[in-house]
């Protein structure tokens, strides 16, 4: 299998020479060359497989550079730290079945790719005589995912920026107590744009980029959205009865595209998904562009924050993937929807609108604050299950799509233990902590606080860069 861009200008490449790139040269994604396709046999036959076992069956359909083995080695490694079933599901009221990603680590779903992710590009680079130094800036969860997941790596260092003071107590322990000397946290004096101005400055430098061996592991990683596409044929094996060829719906709490990309993905392969239910929060530049056929991205400025914080984005990177698709794969089109948003600050593919649901079964939905508080109240008092916010959102939306006879299968996307607050403002209860995450908040953090200065973050990477 090989990977070319969404805007045509790159050599097809196998996939672990994509891993290590971020964009295509051509400023394009990497997808694959064909889409993968599984019959209702093989579906049967990945009944009884563990979660491992179909991570490497899903995971060997795109990486065939990667010898089997390998694979399996790397997928045992990837969900050990994880409870045996990995993805569990379990049933809330009016029918909705929760899909937990959130059993990693960092208690949300990014672990499920990270954690793969952490191995596949410690292979790679082991296959190159390479090392990578992962340069990036978060707001709280992927920062943390990413750091759980390199730590302790030998050819891989992490440069993670956050803002100083911005990060709940959570997110601060998960990230700062961490001692690993691979591991290295900066706060930014000053909010999450500037820490992400600084990472865009550095990664502009393409002669600094090259010599300090800089790279990301964002969202469009293809390691990341491959991961995730395992868990949505796990849920369609465990949701559905043997022999049938039951169709579902998915709900995906979304922000930059990636999680509910994944199920695309997997609805392409031919898994049999009803609906991809895109449910957004306030900052609903996606429930816009499916309801309406315009996407008009948002400024960092008209950013809400908001009490689902991994859903506040203003413009979805791997959208990009779908619209590709969209356009029947036509590079020339890609590239032309992007320059009227260069030029108009919107594209518009109003005329497509009714495919959407007809072809691919995206639909929409956004929720607000007052909906995520009443979500996670009413889920409270009828099942005695507490949700997070975002897997609110996802809740929220879901019921204004179910149909009858077709499960509606919402994905939880992080644990309520991470968003103390809003729980406690929408059912008065204090959540307990495990003894493990008792002992997290309370170790010592390990942090380097610097000025939003370009020259220091230079100064810091020279001198702590893996070469
Ligand atoms: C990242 C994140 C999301 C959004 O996922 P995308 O892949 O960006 O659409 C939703 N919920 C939680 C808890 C997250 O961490």
């Amino acid at each position: 299998m090989q990977y070319i861009s969404t805007r045509g200008g790159m050599t097809p490449l196998p996939y672990c020479e994509t891993l290590l790139e971020g964009l295509a040269p051509d400023g394009g994604l990497a997808v694959p060359e064909v889409m993968p396709t599984v019959d209702g046999e093989t579906l049967e036959r990945w009944r009884a497989l563990t979660y491992p076992q179909l991570a490497t069956e899903v995971l060997g359909l795109f990486a065939t550079d990667i010898p089997r083995e390998d694979l399996a080695r790397m997928t045992a490694a990837a969900y050990a730290p994880f409870p045996e079933e990995v993805v569990p599901l379990r049933e809330i009221d009016g029918g909705l079945t929760l899909v937990g990603l959130s059993e990693g680590p960092t208690l949300a779903f990014k672990d499920l790719a990270m954690q793969f992710l952490g191995q596949v590009v410690e292979y790679a680079l082991e296959q190159r005589g390479e090392v990578l130094n992962v340069l990036g800036a978060t707001s709280g969860d992927t920062g943390s995912a990413a750091e759980h997941a390199l730590r302790g790596k030998d050819r891989i260092s992490v440069f993670m920026l956050s803002p100083q003071g911005r990060m709940s107590t959570f997110q601060r322990a998960q990230m700062f107590s961490l001692d690993d000397d691979n591991i290295h946290n900066i706060a930014i004096d000053g909010v999450f744009d500037d820490c992400q101005n600084l990472v865009k400055a550095l990664a502009g430098d393409l002669d600094f980029k090259r010599a300090q061996h800089l790279g990301a592991v964002n969202s469009i990683n293809l390691a990341r959205i491959t991961a995730q596409v395992v868990y949505y044929f796990w849920a369609w094996l465990r949701a559905t009865d043997a022999g049938g060829w039951t169709e579902v719906s998915f709900t995906v709490p979304s922000g930059n595209f990636g999680n509910i990309l994944s199920g695309f993905f997997a609805k392409e392969m031919g898994l049999p998904i009803r609906r991809l239910v895109l449910a957004a929060n306030e900052n609903n530049v996606l429930d816009e562009f499916f309801r309406t056929g315009v996407y008009r991205p948002r400024s960092a400025a008209q950013t809400l924050a908001t009490s689902s914080p991994s859903m506040d984005i203003s413009k979805a990177s791997n959208l990009e993937r779908f619209i590709f698709e969209l356009v029947g794969r036509d590079a020339a089109r890609v590239v032309s929807a992007w320059n009227d948003l260069d030029t108009h600050g919107h594209f518009d593919f109003t005329a497509d609108l009714a495919r959407f649901v007809e072809e691919y079964g995206i639909v929409s939905g956004t929720s607000t604050h007052d909906d995520r508080l009443a979500t996670i109240r009413s889920v409270y008092e009828t099942s005695d299950d507490v949700i997070d916010p975002h897997t609110a959102d996802g809740v929220k939306v879901a019921r204004e799509y179910l149909e009858p006879g077709v499960p509606m299968l919402v994905l939880e996307t992080a644990k309520p233990q991470k968003f103390a607050d809003t729980i406690r403002e929408a059912i008065g209860i204090e959540l307990d902590y495990s003894d493990e995450l008792r002992a997290m908040l309370d170790a010592p953090q390990h942090v380097t606080e610097m000025a939003d200065d370009e020259q220091a973050l230079r100064a810091f990477i020279q001198e702590n860069a893996l070469r």
